[in-house]
Parts: C-alpha cells; structure tokens; sequence
C-alpha cells in the first residue's frame, strides 16, 4: 500500500491585522500556541504537507521563522489581487517566500467561490492569478487551493484543462500523494494539541 500523506492546512495565525474578519474567517485563525504545537508535531514527519492560505500578515510575520526554526517548509496559496491589501502580504514578502524555498500556489485572483462564476470570470479568476504569481515570483505556479473548498464537475474540468499538477480542497482525510484532488485537513481555532494530533494520524 502506498505510503498516505496528510495535508494539513493554516489560515492566519493570531488575529488579521489592518482588516476584520471575513465571514466564517475566525474559525481558521488559530493561536500562536497551537500553531508552534503542531510545527513540533510535524518535525520529521515526511508524510505531512503544510499549506499557508490566504496571504495574510503573519504568513511572513509568524509562520515563515517558525518553519525555518524547525527546518520545515510549506506551500502557501495566494490571492494575486490581494497583494499589499492591509492584512495581507505584498509582492516583496512573497518573494521573500520563494527565495526561503517555500512553494508558492494560486487560491483564486480576488478569493471568489469558484462555484458561483459564470465560465467567463471562472476562467479570469484562476488564469489571472495564476499569471500574477507566475510574473511576479519568476516560478510556475501549478498547484491551486480551492477558495472556501467548494467546487462542482464544472470547475474541476476547467482545472483540469488548466492543466494543474495538483489542486486541493478542504474535503479532509488522508491523501494519496499521485492523486491529482489532494484533500486536507484544516486545523481550526477550537483545535486542541490533541485534535491536530488525531487529524496527524488520521485516526
Ligand atoms: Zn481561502
């Protein structure tokens, strides 16, 4: 049986700064005690895949030096359109992000439901994004994260004509690491230590 990896993904850490909650947000802001918690639970652990969403503030404030203490590194996924919006990180953070060797992925231009958009501004949301990260990061960006984790047959063919390596949603359970849908687990606000540590193990 192949080896199965756990996708675990972050939102903020702390609290947004220069901007309030979205809707639903605070559920995905987890304490700076939690967040260093699971950083020591992920330490050699090869079948764990961290993933940043959203390019808030405390991507480059708190989690880039908290990853590079433990010797750790992660995908973030990133709204082009929300570069240097108060709250979020700007384009030298993000570069500071890949010149770290973190992995840098899309998560939609403006954070849309990919559900809600007629094919037209469907295809502006994840091509325009795409084309921003891409410009600015001198990298391919070819993994995408799906805002709000919904998603239909329609937006997953336009991903996958696309040509997306691996898109991720917020699904749960555990990953087949060859499979193109990668599922993740999301640690939330009333996570304990505990619950990170069950959804680690995926028991
Ligand atoms: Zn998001």
């Amino acid at each position: 049986m192949r080896t199965q990896l756990v996708n675990l993904g972050f939102h903020g850490i702390g609290h947004p700064i220069g901007r309030d909650f979205g809707v639903g947000e605070r559920d995905y802001w987890v304490s700076p005690k939690l967040f260093q918690a699971t950083l020591e639970a992920c330490v050699r652990r090869s079948d764990v895949s961290l993933s940043f969403d959203d390019g808030n503030w405390s991507d480059i404030a708190v989690v880039l030096p908290a990853l590079r203490e433990h010797g750790l590194s992660a995908t973030f996924f990133i709204n082009a359109g929300r570069l240097g919006q108060p709250g979020f990180i700007d384009r030298h953070d993000l570069r500071e992000l890949v010149s770290a060797g973190m992995r840098i992925g899309n998560h939609g231009l403006a954070h849309l439901d990919l559900t809600k958009l007629d094919p037209a501004r469907l295809e502006h949301e994840i091509t325009q994004g795409r084309r921003l990260l891409e410009e600015l990061t001198g990298t391919t960006v070819d993994t995408l994260a799906i805002a709000y984790g919904t998603y239909n047959d329609a937006v997953l063919e336009q991903l996958r004509r696309l040509a997306y390596r691996h898109v991720y949603t917020s699904d749960g359970g555990a990953a087949d690491p060859e499979a193109w849908l990668q599922p993740r687990e999301h640690v939330k606000a009333q996570h304990t230590a505990l619950d990170v540590a069950r959804l680690l193990t995926q028991d």
